[in-house]
């Protein structure tokens, strides 16, 4: 069996049961944002630059051990991906310096910080992010020691400092800078990280686990101790070891199941009277669920209905003109218990959809935050707008893709470009802008504030996009329209699953649909991307994806961009990267398409004005 490494530590730490699931053979672990790894890689290495004999171990964690004992053996030395074993014990740590003095570990977090907190003291105020640190620091400092029992172990943590403004450009390419420049940026990036000096909390740690936090069966214990059970575990089924579900379920990725196996409640707590073993209280819209969990309800069958509303009759004959998310709870509960609910139920309201003004401008952006500054003037997290991409609909039903995303090479910071394309947009100064969220409209809003910031220059710049945001024909009011808020106000659709996300909302259509969705509606590039047979995997998202590179979110497609950005990518994988990249924006923007088509359908269904649709 492998040796448990740093991962498996903090599973086996909050729940045993994880812990088996993390080494079963038959469940996936767990999966890895490849680009944020890469991303978190070069945070790394621009806090060793600080540091002399930078060394840099293999990906393979075998070899990466053995260069980590030979290196060890030099005077003085920082290892970049250390891998130290002890036994059964294993960990890769993100620095290793080993100075006359003694040897630090050393982890990089991703959490501004001030530059006055200079060392962590287990004080009671630490929030519960910074003692999980803590914890993978004590496991990391425990398996340091057994290997070199004579050495004094400091811990140290790196964080982004909440006051720094970069006073260079292209931070994000410390890798890259010329030998004449590389003071003043090793100089910007000392200046950009607070440093706290963590080894009195993680010794704290080490001897006791704080309460709160880990799997009671080690309340009390030290580290040390802990390993010694959790090496007791080992192949066994943990199940004796964990009787009930608990605090660390809420976020467990083994909790619920797939379609081929069932997930760790169903497998261990399911009640005998609970038949749908898969639909719990913390999938439940809104808010609530504590008082079914205080009440030991745990399942959305055993929830209790109040206020008379058992039917979806009487939920109707209450209601006023919105769906309430009080409602929206109410029918999942009556759905996990066998009672009738419509697949749809639609309100009135969402007759506005009929008044807005054409062309329909469907758009969406997407930005990055990362705590390398790319600008100077910047500061760790400011928000960088890289690409969008928009469906116009016009009155005569045709419709228009336009799109735009940053590939242009690592210096060039790319607001003004995002601008010039945004801004040439067939007819964007005209009808409606239709988003998801109020997110492109701050968005505007902010690249509006930063180009004023000089705005001498860049008053060209400023009045075009006033002109997008405000429009030349509309009154302001009416610029702008958030889909989400027709599907929260007036939009149910059965197969939801709680939240109404746009993603969300478009499986639930393509489901109610039964169909695929048909290229007829888009003349998008990749029309047979779309086609989604409804009894394979329903989320389209899956279906754009090529290779081993993965962009199912928004938070995947940005640290993607900023790999490439940062030059991380590979020659070989760049071009299918940017592709990808831009499949993912457009179908986000095409997903609304679809939801309007589909509510302007359902509209027109209808026989009079007032009626509601329940299908
Ligand atoms: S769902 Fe709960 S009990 Fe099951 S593995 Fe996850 S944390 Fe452990």
């Amino acid at each position: 069996m492998k040796p448990l490494n740093d991962h498996l530590f903090l599973q086996a730490f909050s729940c045993p049961l994880k812990f088996y699931y993390s080494i079963s053979d038959k469940r996936s672990d767990y999966h890895r944002d490849f680009f944020r790894q890469r991303n978190k890689l070069h945070l790394r290495d621009a806090v060793a630059s600080r540091f002399t004999n930078i060394k840099h171990t293999s990906n393979d964690v075998e070899e990466a051990n053995k260069e980590t004992e030979s290196w060890l053996k030099e005077g003085e030395v920082t290892i970049c991906g250390a891998v130290i074993q002890h036994g059964d014990f294993l960990t890769r740590i993100p620095i290793l310096n080993k100075t006359s003095s003694g040897i630090t570990i050393i982890q990089i977090h991703g959490k501004l910080r001030k530059r006055s907190m200079e060392s962590i003291r287990m004080d009671g105020k630490l929030g519960k992010s910074v003692i999980n640190y803590l914890v993978k620091a004590a496991y990391r400092s425990e398996v340091v020691r057994r290997v070199f029992p004579d050495s004094l172990i400091n811990v140290e943590f790196y964080f982004p400092n909440k006051d720094f403004k970069s006073s260079l450009d292209h931070l994000h390419l410390h890798h890259k800078v010329i030998k004449s420049e590389s003071d003043k940026v090793d100089q910007e990036l000392q200046q950009l990280f607070t440093v706290s000096d963590a080894t009195e909390a993680v010794k704290s740690v080490s001897d006791r686990k704080p309460d709160g936090i880990g799997y009671k069966l080690f309340d009390s214990l030290s580290i040390s101790e802990i390993l010694e059970k959790i090496s007791n575990l080992k192949t066994g089924r943990a199940d004796s070891d964990v009787q009930n579900i608990h605090s660390a379920c809420r976020y467990c990725q083994f909790r619920l199941g797939n379609i081929n196996e069932p997930g760790c409640w169903e497998e261990h707590f399911n009640p005998d009277d609970v038949i749908k073993g898969n639909k719990h209280v913390y999938e439940l819209i809104g808010q609530g669920s504590k008082r079914d969990l205080d009440n030991n309800q745990y399942f959305q069958e055993e929830i209790t209905i109040h206020d008379g509303l058992h039917s979806f009759d009487l939920m109707k004959k209450f209601g006023g003109p919105h769906i309430t998310v009080q409602q929206r709870r109410n029918l999942q509960v009556l759905q996990s218990k066998g009672e009738w609910v419509p697949r749809l139920w639609v309100k009135p309201g969402i007759e506005i959809l009929m008044q807005l003004n054409f062309p329909l401008h469907f758009i969406d952006f997407e930005a990055a935050t990362y705590s390398l500054p790319m600008k100077r003037g910047s500061q760790p997290y400011e928000s960088i707008y890289f690409q969008f991409s928009c469906h116009t609909l016009n009155s005569d039903g045709t419709l228009e893709h336009a799109e735009w995303l940053d590939m242009s090479h690592g210096e060039n910071f790319p607001h003004d470009d995002f601008t010039k394309a945004l801004t040439q947009i067939p007819e964007i100064e005209k009808g409606t802008l239709i988003h998801y969220s109020p997110f492109e409209k701050q968005a505007l809003n902010k690249l509006i504030r930063g180009f004023e910031k000089n705005s001498m220059l860049n008053k060209e710049k400023i009045e075009k996009l006033e002109i997008v945001r405000d429009g030349l024909n509309s009154q302001k009011s009416d610029r702008f329209f958030d889909l989400s808020r027709i599907v929260r106000d007036f939009y149910y659709n059965g197969f939801m699953n709680g939240g109404l996300g746009l993603k969300e909302v478009l499986n639930s259509i393509l489901l109610w649909e039964k169909s695929s969705i048909q290229k007829t509606l888009g003349g998008l590039e990749h029309p047979d991307s779309f086609t989604v047979p409804i009894k394979d995997t329903l989320d389209p998202y899956l279906h754009i994806q090529t290779g081993n590179n993965q962009i199912l979110d928004g938070s995947s497609a940005m640290n993607a961009w900023i790999s490439f950005k940062c030059g991380l990518l590979k020659e070989e994988e760049r071009d299918e990267v940017l592709e990808l990249l831009k499949r993912y924006c457009e179908l986000d923007s095409y997903s609304m398409v679809i939801l309007y088509h589909h509510l302007v359908r359902l509209f027109k269904m209808r026989e009079n004005g007032s009626e509601e649709i329940i299908l």
